[in-house]
């Protein structure tokens, strides 16, 4: 079969591989049938997640159809619909029975798909701990919709649920690529009064606007954001700031965004350390949360699809299939054609 392989040294290309099959009990067998490439594809490309193996096939959000399951999967049967989790976990050890997934203490738990282990930029893929890592797609569903579920939308509504929103308040977004867009849409379900959306690049703040996932847009070139925050809030600041840019000063600009005993959500993939300057924001009283999703929200996200609360088709700027991926890798890298995602049709 195809896959995209991570060789390392900055290296990624199409390379036929053997089809996976099932070594575990709770292995699910996924032949996908549309993947997206992300942002943290790049990260691994460009060596920025020292914990990723080269030779592993990239790819952690993908929709497929069940060809074939081990003897010890309860939930999943052949020819079934299913969105993959970013996450594999055990659902048992101290962090899952917490929901903590993304710690969990299995060997290949957390982020593992497409990172550690093969993942779904290919033809099929293994999934480990198939009745968690996977989530049934509704007929009423297209791959198109279900395709953010396991990552970008169990991010952003991670981001938001740890946010601590509540109706009325003014939530920030730093970034309006494709995880503040997500995070916006799952801020959203919260009943803020204002949502904030915060990048230099127009076409995304447009977007954000146009698509009713923004109340407010500001550009950093041109406007002092944490002034903008000010401005809406009667001078207090955001009441929630999340920062999915990981920009150069996007980390200082969530800080300063936010209202004294404010939430700040660290959401973003940094590719340097940042400077938590203590004594500038002494007195502030700010609450700091940082980290990677918790991917197991799936099912509600899934619900919300389904009941036409969540829709992140938006995102989907750009189409084509595994044979061009990696012409597609390129303009997502370089970010021509206002790219924000790409649905990549397999099979
Ligand atoms: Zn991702
Ligand atoms: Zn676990």
């Amino acid at each position: 079969m195809k896959a995209v392989v991570f060789e390392g040294n900055g290296k990624i290309g199409l390379k036929e591989r053997p089809k996976p099959v099932l070594k575990e009990e709770q292995d699910v067998l996924v032949r996908v049938t549309c993947a997206s490439i992300c942002t943290s594809d790049l990260h691994i490309k460009h060596g920025a997640v020292p914990r990723a193996v080269p030779g592993t096939i990239l790819g952690h959000e993908f929709v497929g159809v069940v060809e074939e399951t081990g003897p010890g999967v309860r939930k999943f049967k052949p020819g079934q619909r299913v969105a993959v989790n970013v996450e594999t976990f055990c659902g048992e050890c101290f962090f899952c029975r917490r929901g903590y997934v993304n710690n969990c203490s299995f060997p290949q738990g957390g982020w593992a798909l497409g990172c550690r282990i093969d993942g779904g930029q290919a033809e099929y893929v293994r999934v480990p701990f198939g009745d968690n890592g996977l989530t049934a797609i509704p007929d009423s569903v297209s791959d198109e919709s279900a395709l953010f579920a396991g990552d970008l939308l169990s991010t952003g509504y991670w981001a938001a649920s740890i946010g601590e929103i509540h109706p009325a308040d003014t939530v920030a977004v730093i970034g309006a690529g494709p995880t503040g867009l997500c995070s916006m849409m799952c801020a959203r379900l919260y009943g803020p009064a204002n949502i904030i959306a915060v990048d230099v690049d127009d076409f995304r703040l447009k977007l954000a606007l146009e698509q009713g996932l923004a109340d407010a847009a500001v550009n950093p070139l041109r406007e002092d954001p944490a002034e903008a925050a000010a401005a809406l809030t009667r001078g207090r600041g955001a009441d929630t700031v999340i920062e999915a840019a990981g920009g150069e000063n996007t980390f200082e600009m969530s800080w300063q965004m936010a209202r004294p005993n404010g939430v700040v959500c660290v959401v973003a993939m940094y590719e340097k350390p940042q400077i938590l300057p203590l004594p500038d924001m002494y007195g502030k009283n700010l609450i700091f949360k940082t980290g990677g999703v918790d991917g197991n929200r799936c099912q509600e996200i899934m619900d919300l699809i389904a009941g036409g609360r969540l829709d992140a088709r938006c995102l989907i700027t750009h189409r084509t299939d595994l044979d061009h991926i990696m012409e597609a890798y390129e303009l997502f890298e370089d970010k021509r054609e206002n790219v924000i995602k790409y649905a990549v049709r397999i099979g």
